[in-house]
């Protein structure tokens, strides 16, 4: 495959509803796409990053800049047999993982379809649908979370994930719990919370969670594993896991019992796969985390998740969650029983909305192989 041209793309949309975590509230995403041309072949994938620094230390700003000055140049014009061969590229680079996911997500696009095979199969996946759980941000009060909870579970959604924040827990967790007391629950802090708060932290294990999402600093392994030996409940690292060692520093140390994968967090396809092997192999339970993506970003998840050992519902919901209209036709869907199922290929299995990207698009650039 012959890196032909790179195009980079911020979108606007607007979420449906606002969507609040510790972090703060968020009504719009900017959404920047990459469209990658190889052999003639479109790819498609979504940086998934924030508009500020506030889940890891990338930004729409930062991305552009790496893409552009440092990333570009290294692939286009590059003749390659297989996307699994852009971290070799990039390896000089450090840091900077939404932006290199970026690119080689897009590769992988193009390899499926060059290969006219779906990108799940092509990344090695074997289950035909994925279970699905919700993600649901901090709400005002217990009584409009339980209203949306039972509002998501008549959708079938097989998890329930409460985003947490000092303040804003142990009630909402607990009025959740005893109207359901059946239900796969989770909570997830964002980091929220310190060592300083293990009493407070011990008390979730009352609610027989499935496990307790990221509740200290984002880069820090050693004091989840501290926290660990005093909880019941299950710790799942998220935002400090960028590439495999993590995942293996994480489970020597008795940090976590679960990873969440994300592929922009990571940094791409590869990184996510090596991970995913690591964690089979240790029997480690593993789930696909999502970004608010839009439909691009989305498929690719889909794809990710339909790898063996993404045993837990994952973030992955139906586009209707989030979007009016998203840019993938036809948009997720979620079955009565709560999955998604993985669709017929090529590619991401999706027909990417190129009217709508264009109507939506702010800012666009171009980079080609000379
Ligand atoms: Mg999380």
């Amino acid at each position: 495959m012959r890196i032909e041209s790179i195009t980079l793309r911020k979108i606007k949309m607007r979420l449906k509803a606002p969507f609040e975590t510790s972090f703060g509230v968020i009504h719009d995403r900017t959404v920047v796409l990459v469209e990658l041309v190889a052999d003639g072949i479109t790819g498609w994938s979504e940086v998934t990053v924030s508009n500020g620094p506030i889940f890891n230390s990338e930004t729409v700003g930062t991305a552009w800049l790496i893409l552009r000055e440092f990333l570009a140049p290294l692939v286009l014009g590059k003749e390659l047999r297989s996307a699994s061969e852009v971290p070799g590229l990039f390896a000089a680079i450090r840091g900077h993982e939404m932006a290199r996911a970026g690119f080689e997500n897009a590769l992988w696009d193009v390899e499926a379809q060059q290969k006219n095979l779906l990108l799940a199969k092509l990344l090695g996946g074997t289950q035909s649908e994925i279970k699905c759980g919700v993600s649901l941000g901090v709400q005002a009060c217990p009584e409009k979370l339980l209203e949306i909870v039972a509002a998501e579970l008549r959708s079938g959604y097989q998890r329930i994930k409460l985003k947490i924040k000092p303040g804003k827990d142990l009630d909402f967790v607990r009025a959740v719990r005893k109207a359901h007391p059946d239900i796969l629950l989770s909570v997830d802090a964002n980091s929220a919370y310190s060592l300083a708060d293990m009493e407070h932290l011990k008390r979730f294990d009352e609610f027989n969670l499935l496990m307790m999402e990221q509740p200290l600093w984002w880069d820090d392994i050693a004091n989840h594993a501290k926290l660990q030996k005093n909880l019941r409940t299950p710790i799942c690292l998220d935002e400090s896991i960028r590439h495999v060692r993590d995942a293996e520093t994480a489970i020597e140390l008795g940090a976590a019992r679960i990873i969440n994968i994300k592929l922009g967090r990571v940094g791409g396809h590869s990184s996510a796969r090596e991970i995913q092997g690591f964690c089979l192999a240790r029997n480690i339970p593993t789930w696909c985390g999502g970004m608010l993506e839009c439909g691009i970003g989305r498929a690719h998840n889909i794809a990710v998740a339909s790898l063996p050992g993404y045993t837990l519902p994952g973030d992955v919901s139906a586009s209707k969650r989030y979007w009016e209209e998203d840019v993938i036709d036809p948009p997720v869907e979620v079955t009565p029983h709560g999955t998604i199922q993985i669709p017929g290929g090529p590619g991401l299995g999706y027909h990417v909305r190129r009217d709508l990207i264009d109507r939506w698009t702010i800012e666009k650039e171009t980079w080609r192989a000379s």
